[in-house]
């Protein structure tokens, strides 16, 4: 025989753990405001818990109201942090107006002696809440499938556990009960919750860590002031990238000058927008990195020199129609680009270096214009490339 308060009350302690454990894990990233929204919530669960405890033990419709309101606010929470999740803002508008709407429709009932009526309402607002939340996390299943799952079928299958003790309540039509509703699907719907409370603050907090984790990864494979992949991942990342592989390498030209007249500030809006330039000029598939300082390159995937030149004099025609604007008036900034080339197994640092000697001569030849590596001689056909532009230049080989 299920001892039915004990129960309860054992649930209700359980969400004040996992209440302490996510204020805690807050302490610890104040960042993670979700962590709040979730101790929040949890913590009304707790509160919900114990007066429901003592409802069941003596009949109030007062002490039934502050439980239920209490279900509701906390689950009103889950979902709206469901959508922080993604959006990482909470929507508090559409959880105070949900959480209000749904407690008036439980109170009314109860302040008027329908209390099997406003158990129903309860029941439905509850399920609505979880599958909303169900729903609004499956959404995003993309960012880590088997744990959104998890959750998801989690608070679905709750909510169902909810419905349940609605229909349940239907079928008896019993409006004024006068005493908490008792039978078993209110004991499937404790035992679903006792099963799901532990589940979802475990799944809810290695969400949050992988979503952390990423972001980790993710500082550490990019620039911080362009946003642009590093060196290190452009190495890691070229050698998925698919043959024939194009490189293009740039370098600003005469950027200490730039830095000397209009500041180091206005420097790294120059740099900021010329990584935008080659973000915008680069499809998926392709990389676009930061090598340090101002000097950048591209990894063109499935591309052949005559395009990659192509490319490349597209970005630098594109900075050339630049006008910066910094205190000491504004200025055009031009940028001189290498092109290498190879069709078999990318070796990155082959056709960098190849590159590099076509970006060295775009210097020496008067820069502001893109240079193709000597040794593309067999892989391009020359009028494809002089086709892309007057600057382009072929080196003799
Ligand atoms: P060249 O045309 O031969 O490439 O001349 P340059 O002046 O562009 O080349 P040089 O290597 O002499 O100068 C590069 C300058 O880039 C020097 C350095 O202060 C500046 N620089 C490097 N990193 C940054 C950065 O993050 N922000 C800014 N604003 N400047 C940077
Ligand atoms: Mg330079
Ligand atoms: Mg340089």
């Amino acid at each position: 025989m299920l001892d039915y308060n004990s129960l309860l009350i054992a649930l209700s302690f359980c969400s004040a753990g996992l209440a302490f454990t996510f204020f805690g894990s807050w302490l610890v990233s104040r960042t993670d405001s979700i962590l709040m929204t979730w101790a929040g919530g949890v913590s009304c669960l707790a509160i919900a818990l114990i007066f429901y405890q003592s409802f069941v033990a003596e009949f109030s419709p007062v002490i039934g109201i502050v439980a239920f309101a209490a279900l509701l606010i906390g689950l009103a929470l889950f979902m709206g942090s469901a959508y922080q999740f993604q959006t990482g803002k909470l929507p508090a508008r559409t959880v105070a107006v949900t959480a209000g709407v749904s407690i008036a429709l439980m109170a009314v009932p109860m302040l008027r002696g329908y209390d099997g009526i406003s158990y129903i309402a309860l029941n439905l607002g509850a399920a609505a809440f979880m599958l909303a939340t169900a729903w609004e996390y499956w959404r995003w299943r993309a960012e880590a499938p088997l744990l959104i799952l998890l959750l998801s079928a989690l608070y679905a299958l709750t909510a169902l556990s909810f419905v349940l003790c609605a229909v349940v309540l239907l079928q008896q039509g019993e409006w004024m009960m006068h005493r908490a509703p008792s039978g078993w699907a209110e004991n499937i719907n404790l035992v679903m919750s006792i099963t799901s409370i532990g589940g979802l603050g475990a799944l809810s907090l290695a969400l949050n860590q992988v979503r952390i984790t990423r972001h980790h990864q993710r500082e550490a494979e990019h620039d911080s002031l362009t946003g642009l992949l590093n060196r290190r991942a452009l190495f890691d990342k070229s050698q998925r990238v698919a043959a024939p592989v194009a490189v293009v390498v740039f370098d600003v030209d005469h950027f200490k000058a730039v830095n000397d007249r209009h500041g180091h500030q206005v420097g790294d809006t120059v740099l900021q927008t010329f990584a935008s330039l080659l973000a915008a000029n680069t499809r998926e598939g392709d990389l676009a990195a930061r090598l340090g300082g101002e000097e950048f390159v591209i990894v063109l995937s499935g591309t052949m020199a005559a395009q990659a030149m192509q490319v490349a004099e597209r970005v630098r025609e594109s900075l050339a129609g630049q006008r910066f604007i910094s205190s000491s008036g504004d200025f055009g900034v031009t940028v001189s680009a290498g092109v290498a080339c190879e069709n078999g197994e990318v070796d990155i640092i082959a056709l960098l270096r190849r590159a590099d000697f076509a970006l060295y001569d775009a210097k020496h030849t008067g820069r502001n214009r893109v240079l193709l590596s000597s040794s593309e001689a067999s892989l391009a056909p020359f009028d494809a490339a002089m086709a892309a532009g007057d600057s382009i230049v072929r080196l003799r080989s």
